[in-house]
């Protein structure tokens, strides 16, 4: 895959020439905004494969530019926020973000995130209308409705196979807690958010059970996503 192009809105100019230098670095394409009206515009314009969205801009709010690159746009957007936003990380991830790093970040962070887009893209590229799911030792069998793991069948109740399926059609991204209730059960009561963690571990005990591969990452206070194994 060639290098992607990589869009940077970010209103403070030392953390956007942080990125931009670390991106150009390590041969990474890229363009820059300050702004959300600049950054609507780059995105409709240059179309570029992943973005580093800043959630607090001077014109508009993040979360408003995620849902109106989302109206045509599928690309990878990863959030960047401070420390103490989690509430807006949410609402970014249930608008439609991708993953999120928060400030302050090491450049080695930025380029894990990159990864992470980068092998969502190629995984989306492969997986559209796919009647079988893999990653690493891990097969779901949608027209079965049933998942393997090294070729055994999995014994799920219909509760973990549903979340599997949902973490897996977004295999990369983090799913936050909300989605994921709503998903399953149609609402996000706190009752729902404890069933959510109990059907979670149960499910990774099974999927992770015998190997020391990590399928599933917690978030803690956000949700869950799945990671893509090599
Ligand atoms: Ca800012």
């Amino acid at each position: 895959m060639n290098k992607p192009l990589i869009l940077v809105v970010e209103d403070d100019s030392t953390v956007r020439n942080l990125i931009a230098t670390t991106l150009k670095s390590n041969d990474y394409r890229y363009i820059t905004a300050p702004n959300g009206a600049s950054a609507i515009a780059a995105a409709t314009t240059q179309q570029p494969d992943i973005v580093f969205l800043d959630l607090g801009l001077p014109d508009l709010d993040g979360v408003e530019i995620i849902r109106r690159i989302r109206t045509w746009s599928q690309m990878p957007i990863i959030v960047i926020s401070a420390r103490s936003e989690d509430a807006d990380k949410v609402s970014a991830l249930d608008a439609g973000a991708d993953d999120y790093l928060t400030k302050p970040f090491s450049v080695t962070e930025l380029l894990a995130r990159l990864r992470v887009a980068q092998r969502r893209i190629s995984s989306a590229a492969v997986m559209t209308g796919e009647a079988l799911f893999h990653n690493g030792n891990l097969t779901i069998d949608y027209g079965a409705g049933c998942a393997f793991l090294s070729g055994e069948a999995l014994k799920l109740t219909p509760t973990e196979y549903k979340l599997l399926c949902l973490l897996a059609k977004d295999v990369g991204k983090v799913l936050t807690h909300t989605y994921l209730t709503d998903k399953i059960w149609g609402s996000s009561w706190e009752s729902d958010m404890a069933s959510l963690r109990v059907h979670m571990a149960t499910l990774r005990k099974k999927i992770e059970k015998d190997s020391d591969t990590q399928y599933i990452q917690t978030h803690i206070g956000i949700g869950y996503r799945m990671l893509k194994v090599e």
